[in-house]
C-alpha cells in the first residue's frame, strides 16, 4: 500500500482538458497530461482495500490494480510498467479511451470518489514509451506454425501481439489502408491521437509480427488461399453491421451512418483521398445525430470542429439519473448520464425523443419531423414506449447522422461460404476455446462478442491467442504422434 489514510488526505482530481475555444481549432487530443508528481499523489489514494473489486470485478484485462497504485507510489515505474504490461498488450489504448470500469467498481468509490486508476496507467504506459523501457523484444524462439488473423483492430492486434510473443509466425490482413480498426477509423483524433496507434504498429512490426493491409479476406483472398499457407485463422472483423431506422424519407440525400462519417474525417486527417461526390461534411449545416451514446458523441464533436451551423444528440430513452441508480448498485457499471468531453464542447442533447420521418427537396433531406416519447414497463416487464400526443415537431436539418448501434458483423465471404455458425445474438458463436464451428478458426472482438469496448476486444484477444495455442499444441503433439490430421 502506498500511503496510509492516503484516501483521507488527498482528494481525486481528474486531469485538466484543453480551453474549448482552442480544441475546437482543431482535432488534436483534448486530455492534457497530469504531472508525476500529482499521479503520485493520486496513487496514494489507493486503499489496499483487500479486496480489490477494480482488479477482480472492474476490469475485463484483470489489471493488478493494488500492485500498480503501490508501485508508482514507491516511484518504482518499471515494476510498474512490467505489471501493467503483464495483463494489456496495449495499455497505452486503454488509459486514454477506456471508460475506466474498474474505476466503477473501486471501493474507495462506495463513499467518495473512486481512485484515478486510468490516469495512473497512462502515466506508466506513458514513461515506458518516452524512458525506452519499451523496446522491441522478438521472441527467443519461433514455432513453424503460421496463423492469420483477418482484422487489425484492438482484437486482432491482442491476439496477433500475444501469439507472436509466444513465438508463432503472424500475419495480420486488414482490408483497410492502414492498421487500427475502430482506433484508427472510428474514434476521433480528438480522443486518440494516430501517433500512438502508429507507435505501437510499428514495434510489432519490429517483434516481427507482419501486416498485409487492403485486402479484403474472403473476396481478395480466399479461406483456401489461407488454409494453404497458415495452420490457424482468426477471424476479427469487428462488428460493424449498423442499426437503420425504418421512416418515409431514409433513403434522402444528407442522411448517413455514422461510421461512414467518422471514417471520412479520419482518412481526411491522414492525408487520404476524399472524392468530392462522397464528402460528408457538417460545415455550415444544421446537424441532427441520432442516437445518444458514444459514436453519437463523437459524430457531435467531429460537427463541431467541421464548423456545423447547429448540433442536436437525439436519444429515444429516458434521461438517465445523475446519480448510481438502484437497478445498477456498486460494484456494477452504473447507469448514470456521462457527459463526453464533446458534450461540453456544445451542441444540444434532447431525451425521449423518436423520429417519425425525414422530408426532403431535391432529392436532399431539409426537415426531421419528431414526437417525445415516455417510456413505462409493458405487461411482461419490459420498457416500452408510447408517444406523448401533440408533441410532435419539426425541425430544418441538412445533415443527419444515424448512430443508434451496430446490429453484428456484417457480411464476410468466408463465414458465409464455410457456413461458420452465428450465436442467437447474430454473433459468430465460438466455444470455450474461443473456436468457431470450424475446427482451426477462431473468432475474437466484437465479432464474436457484439459492439462493445477496447478493453474486452484486447482481453478477449488475449483469450483467443491462448485456445489458439492449446489448439496448436493439440495438433503438434498428434502430428509428433504420427496422427497427422
Ligand atoms: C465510433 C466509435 C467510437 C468508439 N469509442 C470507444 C471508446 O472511446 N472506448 C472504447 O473502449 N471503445 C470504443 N468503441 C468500441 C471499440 O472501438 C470496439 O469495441 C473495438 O474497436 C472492437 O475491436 P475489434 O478488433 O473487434 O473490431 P474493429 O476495431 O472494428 O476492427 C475490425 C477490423 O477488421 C477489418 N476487417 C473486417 N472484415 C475484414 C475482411 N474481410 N478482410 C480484412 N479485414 C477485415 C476492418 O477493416 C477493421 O480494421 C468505439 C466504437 C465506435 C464505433
Amino acid at each position: 500500500m502506498g500511503e496510509i489514510g492516503g484516501f483521507l488526505k488527498y482528494c481525486r482530481k481528474d486531469p485538466e482538458y484543453r480551453k474549448v475555444e482552442d480544441r475546437l481549432k482543431d482535432f488534436d487530443p483534448v486530455e492534457m497530461r497530469q504531472f508525476d508528481s500529482e499521479i503520485h499523489i493520486q496513487a496514494a489514494r489507493c486503499m489496499d482495500c483487500g479486496t480489490p473489486f477494480c482488479h477482480g470485478c472492474g476490469c475485463p484485462l484483470a489489471t493488478v490494480i493494488p500492485e500498480l497504485t503501490d508501485l508508482v507510489f514507491h516511484d518504482r515505474w518499471q515494476e510498474a510498467l512490467d505489471v501493467l504490461i503483464s495483463t494489456n498488450n496495449f495499455p497505452e489504448f486503454t488509459a486514454r479511451i477506456c471508460p475506466a470500469l474498474c474505476e466503477a467498481s473501486c471501493v474507495l468509490g462506495i463513499n467518495d470518489d473512486p481512485a484515478t486508476i486510468r490516469q495512473v496507467e497512462l502515466a506508466i504506459i506513458r514513461r515506458g514509451f518516452v524512458d525506452g523501457y519499451l523496446q522491441p523484444r522478438p521472441p527467443v524462439i519461433r514455432y513453424d506454425e503460421k496463423i492469420a488473423v483477418i482484422g487489425s483492430g484492438p482484437a486482432g492486434l491482442s491476439v496477433a501481439d500475444s501469439l507472436n510473443r509466444t513465438g508463432y509466425c503472424v500475419t495480420v490482413y486488414d482490408k483497410s489502408k492502414n492498421p487500427g480498426g475502430i482506433l484508427r477509423y472510428g474514434i476521433p483524433d480528438f480522443k486518440l491521437g494516430k501517433r500512438i496507434v502508429d507507435r505501437r504498429i510499428k514495434l510489432m512490426r519490429d517483434e516481427g509480427v507482419m501486416f498485409e493491409l487492403g485486402i479484403t479476406v474472403g473476396d481478395d483472398v480466399s479461406y483456401n488461399y489461407l488454409k494453404n499457407r497458415f495452420d490457424a485463422v482468426c477471424l476479427s472483423g469487428g462488428s460493424r453491421e449498423p442499426r437503420d431506422i425504418s421512416v418515409p424519407g431514409r433513403k434522402l440525400k444528407g442522411i448517413y451512418f455514422a461510421m461512414d462519417y467518422l471514417v471520412q474525417q479520419n482518412k481526411r486527417l491522414e492525408g487520404e483521398r476524399i472524392e468530392k461526390e462522397d464528402e460528408i461534411t457538417a460545415e455550415g449545416k444544421t446537424v441532427v445525430i441520432i442516437g445518444g451514446g458514444d459514436t453519437g458523441s463523437d459524430c457531435l464533436g467531429t460537427a463541431l470542429r467541421q464548423r456545423a451551423n447547429k448540433v442536436y444528440q437525439f436519444e429515444i430513452m429516458p434521461k438517465p439519473p445523475e446519480e448510481r441508480p438502484e437497478n445498477t448498485p456498486w460494484p456494477m457499471w452504473p447507469n448514470v448520464i456521462r457527459e463526453s468531453s464533446s458534450h461540453k464542447e456544445g451542441g444540444e442533447r434532447r431525451w425521449c425523443v423518436a423520429t417519425k420521418e425525414f422530408t426532403g427537396e431535391n432529392g436532399k433531406v431539409k426537415s426531421i419531423r419528431c414526437v417525445e416519447v415516455e417510456w413505462s414497463h409493458g405487461h411482461d416487464g419490459r420498457m416500452e414506449f408510447k408517444e406523448k400526443p401533440g408533441t410532435d415537431f419539426d425541425m430544418d436539418v441538412q445533415l443527419v447522422l444515424l448512430s443508434m448501434g451496430f446490429v453484428g458483423p456484417g457480411r464476410n465471404r468466408i463465414v458465409e461460404d464455410l457456413h461458420i455458425e452465428h450465436d442467437s445474438k447474430g454473433n459468430i458463436k465460438v466455444n470455450e476455446n474461443h473456436m468457431t464451428s470450424v475446427d482451426g478458426i477462431f473468432a475474437a472482438g466484437d465479432m464474436a462478442q457484439g459492439q462493445s469496448l477496447v478493453v474486452r476486444a484486447i482481453a478477449d484477444g488475449r483469450m483467443t491467442a491462448s485456445g489458439i495455442v492449446q489448439y496448436l499444441e493439440k495438433k503438434r503433439g498428434k502430428n509428433v504422434n504420427g496422427n497427422k490430421q
